[in-house]
């Protein structure tokens, strides 16, 4: 499929803008640069390869390369972002994949000061209309403040322990007793908790987001690391995850901020299907027989996707086992313009209901009302469809009448093949041991991440993190 977000208008594919604004040849390739300082002469073409030029790789290309090492990025599509997609939608700036991040995510947020991009506010703070549906599809309205406080103590119930159970929430298996807790599945633990059906609907739809999938694969202490990380509590929770875009060009802005500074060569279209070790050295050979060769490699792709790269050797077992297992991650994120103002929805829908999340962008009379979808089973429902998608928008917002969609497809992208990073039951041990370099190949990406694996905030924590590993084997095994 394109890599351009898909454009449609009820019964027809219209493009509306989004991939007009942001056509792949706008993205920002920095200069390529020349034999580094560090290893004087190179003996290879680079001194790092690193694959995949999303958060992660932009990361760790921008650590080794501002340390003077020769640093070729090799992208499959033909733009910087991967699962992240700064466009435009109905004259607004979009993200068509991940946008929200906060202060209290310590690795993005270091980068959005190091660059000076601040953040934008969305106007969740200001609901005027909470609504939940029940998995039978019946409708409950409620103030914000009813909201807030059924969800919280629902929150509270499922997240009950998470101190003790995470005290070092970037440690993730820190607590051993987490070896057995990671195999409870989101569904088991709701079942024990005691709720109300409303309660109960909020936490199955919100599993459902995050797990990307079903509440029965989706492991429990996974979503509670996640709480954890934000310092154990409800409120900080619900901001860091829905309320602050990344300002001044958005996630692309602020790629372009990193890529600029790494000076590292990008290659786009440049899709790797093969990694082979020498003894000091790496060949990584792309899917038009080019072979690139460097003293190390940082591969950064989504588990989704690493069966079409071969591995020679071989990766461990453990990351096979993980990578063989899959992520869940069947999520999208599609943005729709109704034509009147219908003020200021937020909207979660249980489990078989396809919308999961609803909030609203942007309401006024001029735009009309410019909601953000963001289904947590992609399956359940064509986001090509406008017909359907104003349908179902039509059981919580009777009057609504859609004149603009565009979202993007991401477990059908070939290089994503999947939404966020979510963990099914027993897998957070193994995406821990993705994290151990093999030799000169070392793995990063969100989901190897301590701690917000489903974040942009854990892509950046990997890329650092794989940053210092190429570091400590160039320290160990000088040219
Ligand atoms: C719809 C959606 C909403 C989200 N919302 C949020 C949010 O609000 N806040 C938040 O913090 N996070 C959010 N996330 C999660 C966040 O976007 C991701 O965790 C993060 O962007 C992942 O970064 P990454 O670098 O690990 O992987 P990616 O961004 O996926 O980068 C990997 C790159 O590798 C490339 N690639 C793949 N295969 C190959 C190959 N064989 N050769 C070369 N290149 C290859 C891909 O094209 C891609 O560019 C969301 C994600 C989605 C999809």
């Amino acid at each position: 499929m394109s890599d351009e977000p898909i454009n449609v208008r009820k019964g027809r594919r219209l493009f509306l803008g989004a991939a007009a604004a942001l056509p792949a040849s706008s993205v920002l390739a920095a200069k390529p640069t020349s034999p580094n300082g560090k290893s004087g002469k190179l003996k290879f073409d680079a001194d790092v390869i690193v694959i995949g030029a999303g958060f992660a790789g932009v990361t760790a290309a921008r650590e080794l390369g501002v340390e003077g090492h020769k640093v070729i990025l090799l992208e499959a599509s033909t733009r910087l972002g991967g699962r992240t997609y700064s466009g435009r939608f109905a004259g607004l700036d979009v993200e068509f994949g991940g946008a929200w991040v906060h202060w209290l995510q310590p690795h993005i947020w270091a980068e959005v000061h190091r660059y000076d991009h601040g953040v934008e506010e969305e106007q969740i703070a200001n609901i005027d209309r909470a609504l939940v549906m029940l998995s039978n599809g019946q409708v409950e309205q409620l103030t914000l403040e009813k909201l807030e406080h059924y969800d919280k103590e629902a929150m509270e119930k499922f997240c009950a322990g998470s101190r003790e159970m995470f005290p070092r929430p970037y440690q993730p298996m820190f607590n051993p007793k987490v070896q057995e807790l990671q195999n409870i599945s989101a569904a088991d633990h709701i079942a024990k908790l005691g709720v109300n059906d409303i309660q109960r609907a909020l936490l199955n739809a919100q599993m459902t987001l995050y797990g990307g999938g079903s509440t029965k694969e989706f492991s429990y202490a996974s979503f509670v690391k996640l709480y954890a990380c934000t310092g154990w509590d409800y409120r900080n929770f619900n901001d860091a995850d829905r309320r602050y875009r990344i300002g001044k060009g958005g996630t692309l802005g602020l790629l372009k901020s990193m890529v600029k500074h790494s000076n590292a060569e990008v290659r786009f279209s440049s899709a790797v299907k093969q990694v082979r070790q020498e003894r000091d050295h790496v060949v990584v050979t792309t899917e038009d027989g080019s072979k690139v060769t460097a003293r190390a490699v940082v591969v950064t792709v989504p588990t989704n996707t690493y069966k079409r790269i071969q591995f020679i050797p071989e990766l461990a077992p453990a990351k096979r086992k993980y990578i063989n297992q899959g992520e869940m991650s069947d999520g999208a994120k599609v943005f729709v313009q109704l034509e009147k103002n219908h003020g200021n929805t937020f909207a979660l829908c249980d489990d078989p209901n396809p919308l999961t999340v609803v909030q609203t962008l942007v309401n006024n009379d001029t735009i009309g009302t410019v909601l953000s979808l963001t289904p947590g089973r992609r399956k359940l429902i064509d986001i090509n469809d406008a017909d359907e998608l104003e349908k179902q928008i039509r059981r919580l917002i009777p009057e609504a009448k859609v004149v603009g969609v565009s979202g993007y497809d991401w477990p059908n992208d070939p290089y994503a093949q999947q939404a966020w990073g979510a963990y099914r039951v027993g897998q957070m041990s193994l995406a821990q041991e993705m994290a151990i370099p093999e030799g000169r190949v070392v793995v990063a990406g969100a989901s190897t991440a301590g701690g917000m694996h489903e974040h942009i905030d854990g892509a950046v924590e990997s890329g650092l993190r794989a940053g210092r590993q190429v570091r400590e084997l160039f320290a160990r095994s000088p040219t």
